[in-house]
């Protein structure tokens, strides 16, 4: 499929890479005894960043391998449909595409079945990366979910390493997901690994917690992550504050207050909106560190993808929850 959207102002592709999944979201039983049902919904960390990125305007790849199955047509489909370009996709029919199976508490809070390993997103090695989606790449963004095991892990970490030495700026949403890993495995190595290759970092609050032991602390974590590559570290935790933390200041950012019903993929629209902010200031990896010093532009950026986290939360889903720039504006200005 081609889907190349080259935009004539578009200042370098966001180039997200990992799984593209099928989220089963249970849905209330419509009468009391009535078999379970599930609604697909198109989704994947690193595929929900590339849709929000695309929304506001961005050149976004999604790079990953999909089945050659029902739900990776799905996925491709929904993906191009949203603006995403997908020509450096790859297929297989080797395994099939992870499914995640969802289901809500009564208190809203979600648990995961996943279907993987085996599937089709595993399979994607060094040499299945399309030299072309280098060329333009501005940033490149990963989650701990290709970390699972060890090839995928050592793809992962080459893509970061290519797409440095191309100059783009490398971003990393920990996102951990503690059931993907095999049960005699400790995600963190793994994860530390792929995190010192990030300029960027985003953490949640409890994946900071996570890291922690052995670190020395939460400051610890930060520290150690500041004193190899990483140039940002971003803490968000849901309608509380955002922590930041760079090599030479540290500080908060407020979120925007809403009535919240669904926060899947909060996260996810955060970064999109905050790559799509560094991308259009053409900001890559080498300009990254006098950007962070540049108090104003950073608040901006930062403000404005805790208004697309926030819009992401009052609609369901993941792809069709994510905010154009219309939405954001009218957040902010309506906050302001
Ligand atoms: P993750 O999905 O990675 O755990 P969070 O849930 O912390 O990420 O959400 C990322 C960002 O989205 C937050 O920092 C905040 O700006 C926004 N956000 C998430 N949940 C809410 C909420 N309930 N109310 C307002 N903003 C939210």
């Amino acid at each position: 499929m081609s889907t190349t959207l080259r935009k004539p102002r578009d200042r370098g592709a966001i180039v997200c890479f990992g799984e593209a999944l099928v989220d089963l979201l249970a849905q209330p039983p419509s009468t009391p005894g009535a078999p379970r049902q599930f609604v697909e919904y198109a989704g994947g960390a690193p595929a929900n960043v590339a849709v929000a990125a695309a929304r506001l305007g961005g050149h976004a790849c999604f790079v990953g391998m999909l089945g050659q199955d029902m739900f990776g047509d799905m996925l491709l489909t929904h993906l191009h449909g949203a603006g995403v370009d997908v020509d450096y996709v790859r297929r297989t029919d080797q395994a099939k595409t992870a499914l995640a199976f969802v289901s809500l508490d009564a208190d809203g809070e979600r648990s995961f079945s996943f279907y993987r390993p085996p599937s089709a997103d595993l399979l994607f090695r060094e040499g299945d990366f399309d030299d072309r989606c280098f060329d333009r790449v501005a940033a490149f963004h990963v989650c701990s979910n290709s970390l699972t095991e060890p090839r995928i892990a050592d793809t992962t970490l080459a893509g970061m390493r290519r797409a440095r030495n191309a100059g783009a700026l490398v971003s990393m949403d920990l996102n951990l997901r503690p059931s993907l890993w095999p049960v005699d495995v400790d995600p963190q190595a793994q994860c530390w690994r792929a995190l010192f290759e990030a300029d960027l970092v985003k953490l949640s609050r409890q994946e900071l917690e996570f890291l922690s032991p052995g670190s020395g602390g939460e400051d610890g974590v930060i520290e150690r992550l500041l004193r190899q590559r990483t140039r940002c570290v971003v803490v968000t935790d849901g309608a509380a504050p955002i922590r930041w933390f760079t090599r030479k200041r540290q500080g908060t950012a407020a979120t925007f207050p809403v009535t919240a019903i669904d926060t899947t993929a909060a996260g996810d629209a955060f970064v999109g909106a905050l790559l799509r902010q560094l991308v259009l200031r053409n900001v890559r990896a080498a300009a990254f560190g006098e950007f962070l010093d540049h108090h104003a532009a950073f608040d901006d950026a930062l403000r404005f993808a805790a208004a697309a986290g926030a819009l992401a939360t009052i609609r369901n889903g993941a792809f069709a929850a994510m905010p154009d720039a219309d939405d954001i504006d009218r957040l902010m200005q309506a906050a302001a």
